[in-house]
């Protein structure tokens, strides 16, 4: 019997990928193992949002060569964006990796796994990516990102349930990756969610968070988002139902409604608005202003009573100049965040940010802005919390 360990970094989609890998692991025969050092097989799923992230991936591979060297029967698997971003080229930074696989491809990990340990000879060094976006046929590139919904077996630790309904992204904000690793956007049918949710109330769980890079312009068919709240709200069993991330220009009047008046559903969302400049936006390819995104605050503070926002800004951004950075600083005050997560510039590979624009922002002017800007944020959320507004 072989045990595997799962390592995940990144957002909650590569949270979710590795409950479902593990679920399928251990219906195929395989065991947890305690700690990485004891496994057979370890899955490193990845993240390449930002270089550092990366980096530190790089690093933690590197570390795992004397495990390999000491059971070299084992298997070591890159799964994740970074598998589907940089492919072959795992194997030139860390060859002692036996396979890559994308995060559209999941649907064949554990024969992949299977076949490196019943295979003689081993198969060496295999790659399973999902198309490229910019150099193949539309139907070619959605059927290559497979939806990945196998059952799962609920752990006892594993409470709110994370559930996807989208995959994907369309938006292509100029600096971001997530549409070229994780494939077109692709709602799922609301039955499918429906049914899902149904079988996790079944095992006992009474809290979900819907998850996609987009949730809020979820739309299959006729259903938005706002229709599948009403329908996952009648499901007996299920208390409280949370959505991540949202989109700013699709938060409409319908969905702050169904936020408003479904008793499951959290008064807290989540809406990334990345800069308050309007010139950094535009380069950003974010297709909104300051000035709308302020008018969208109003709507889900006016609508929800109660209602409490957080949003991830990046700062540095090419040519950010020291007044786009006060309109951030600005947006941040309006907005009264609970929260906000603050990034600082990291140029992507193969992204039109990375093509069209310099990365001209000095690193200790990024990291000025982020500490500065956190600054802000903290004093904002410790007067929320005593309730001074
Ligand atoms: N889909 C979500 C959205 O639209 O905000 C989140 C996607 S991304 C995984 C999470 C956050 O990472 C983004 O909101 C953005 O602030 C940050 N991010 C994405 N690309 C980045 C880059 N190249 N450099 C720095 N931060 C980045
Ligand atoms: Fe990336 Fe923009 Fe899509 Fe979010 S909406 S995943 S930031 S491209």
């Amino acid at each position: 019997m072989h045990t595997f360990y799962i390592e995940t970094v990144g957002c909650q989609m590569n949270v979710l990928d590795s409950e479902l890998a593990g679920s399928a692991l251990l219906r195929a025969g395989f065991q947890q193992a305690e700690t990485l050092a004891d496994a057979d097989v370890i899955l490193y799923n990845t993240c390449s949002v930002r270089e550092h992230a990366e980096d530190k991936i790089y690093s933690a591979l590197g570390r795992l060569k004397n495990w390999k060297r000491e059971k070299p029967d084992s298997v070591l698997g890159v799964i994740g964006c970074m598998a589907q971003k940089d492919q072959k080229l795992v194997f030139q930074r860390a060859p002692h990796v036996d396979f890559v696989l994308g995060p559209g491809r999941l649907d064949i990990l554990v024969e992949t796994v299977e076949k490196l340990f019943n295979e003689k000879p081993r198969p060496t060094k295999t790659v399973c990516a999902s198309l490229h976006r910019a150099t193949n046929k539309h139907t070619d590139v959605l059927e290559s990102f497979r939806q990945y919904n196998p059952e799962r077996t609920v752990r006892d630790d594993a409470s709110p349930s994370l559930v996807r309904i989208m995959f994907g992204c369309d938006q292509f904000c100029s600096y971001c990756v997530v549409p070229f690793v994780r494939g077109p956007e692709q709602s799922r049918p609301p039955q499918d969610i429906v049914n899902e949710v149904q079988h996790l109330a079944r095992q006992g769980i009474t809290a979900i968070t819907l998850i996609g890079q987009t949730v809020s312009s979820y739309q299959h068919q006729q259903a938005r988002l706002a229709d599948l709240l009403y329908q996952l709200s009648n499901i007996i069993g299920i208390e409280h139902i949370d959505f991540v991330t949202n989109y700013p220009k699709s938060i409409d009047d319908n969905l702050l409604q169904a936020v408003r008046d479904l008793s499951q559903v959290s008064k807290h969302l989540h809406v990334p608005a990345q800069s308050g400049s309007d010139a950094v936006l535009k380069r950003m390819n974010r297709h909104y202003t300051a000035a709308q995104y302020r008018e969208m605050t109003n709507r889900i503070y006016d609508t929800v009573p109660g209602a409490t926002m957080t949003s991830d800004f990046i700062v540095g951004f090419c040519g950010e100049t020291d007044e786009d950075y006060e309109q951030t600083v600005d947006l941040v005050k309006y907005c009264r965040f609970r929260n906000s997560f603050i990034f600082k510039y990291s140029p992507r590979p193969g992204t039109k940010a990375a093509e069209l624009y310099v990365d001209d922002i000095p690193e200790e002017v990024k990291k000025y802005r982020n500490n500065h800007l956190l600054e802000i944020q903290i004093e904002i959320s410790r007067q929320l919390a005593a309730n001074v507004f």
